[in-house]
């Protein structure tokens, strides 16, 4: 018994070991990624539950790594995060997006807009609104055409300088979305100290609609809680056409997700949004 619980110890701390050695080499690929130009930024439309039309889409970031293949955010932006990455990662996405937005300016209905994420790290970071504004202004787009998503955890962390940096691209025209609402905690308060303009029901809610009686209580009470604080709701993760149907009975006012389309490149989110067949 002492033997197997040493080879455990050994095994168990080589898996620590090889665990680390792949963060830090992953850590240095990301570290290249920008200037080897492997990251990329694709678009997924935000649907307009009633009439059926596209009336944003969501930015996500995509790494294209040579040997990897696709690393997903949900690996990577932790660790940018970790590392300070995130500061000209994200600043290369803003400027990105503007630059997209300009190429698909001629092409945009008013409401247009393309909703950009957030790490708590980049709003913390005092230059973001300046950031922001100019990547806007040197790419004449107007304000409005961009909206930001953040969780909650950028809200609990450093609330005073938090609040002003949002307050200011809140009245620069600038929509504040609460993402993964419902996951996080003390969210009522957020809703009311915030500048936020809407909030986005995270997917693990959604998942279940069709079985879940629970779910769909949870859902129409933050429909009428949006509501009654006047604010708008995008639904994530739609994959069926039953949710679609039980979200709209719950008059979920937007969604998003695999249902209506995957996220994809700039040029193929064009073609879908110019021949969308809304009503
Ligand atoms: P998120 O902000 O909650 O983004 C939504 C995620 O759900 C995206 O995953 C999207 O591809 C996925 N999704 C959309 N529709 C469906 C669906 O119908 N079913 C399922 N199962 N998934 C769906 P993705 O692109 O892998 O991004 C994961 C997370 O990484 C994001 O979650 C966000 O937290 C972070 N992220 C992505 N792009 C960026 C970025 O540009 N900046 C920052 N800071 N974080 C980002
Ligand atoms: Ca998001
Ligand atoms: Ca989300
Ligand atoms: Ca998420």
């Amino acid at each position: 018994a002492k033997n197997a619980g040493k080879n455990d110890f050994h095994f168990f701390s080589h898996e620590m070991d090889q665990q680390a050695h792949d963060r830090v080499a992953l850590e240095n690929e990301l570290r290249m990624a920008l200037s080897h130009n492997e990251l990329g930024v694709w678009y997924q439309p935000l649907v307009n539950l009633k009439d059926n039309n596209i009336c944003g889409v969501e930015a996500l970031v995509r790494w294209k790594n040579p040997v990897r293949g696709f690393v997903g955010p949900d690996i990577f932006i932790p660790i940018a995060e970790e590392s300070g990455l995130i500061l000209p990662i994200g600043d290369w996405i803003i400027e990105t997006i503007c630059h997209q937005l300009s190429e698909w300016e001629p092409h945009l209905k008013d409401d247009f807009h393309v909703a950009i994420n957030l790490s708590p790290i980049q709003i913390r970071h005092s230059a973001l609104e300046k950031t922001l504004l100019k990547a806007i202004s040197s790419h004449r787009i107007k304000n409005d055409r961009i909206h930001i998503e953040i969780t909650e955890t950028a809200l609990v962390e450093n609330e005073a300088a938090t609040l002003r940096t949002l307050s200011q691209l809140n009245q620069a025209g600038i929509k504040i979305w609460l993402d993964d609402f419902g996951t996080g905690f003390s969210s009522l308060s957020h809703l009311k100290q915030f500048p936020v303009s809407g909030v986005k029901i995270d997917r693990s809610f959604v998942a279940d609609l069709e079985q879940d009686v629970d779910d769909r209580a949870l859902i129409s009470a933050m429909i009428v809680l949006a509501n009654a604080m006047t604010l708008d709701v995008i639904a994530e993760g739609i994959e069926t056409e039953a949710q679609c149907l039980l979200l709209n009975e719950l008059q979920c006012p937007k969604g998003q997700g695999y249902f209506y389309s995957r996220p994809l490149p700039g040029d193929q989110l064009l073609d879908l949004y110019r021949w969308w067949p809304g009503k």
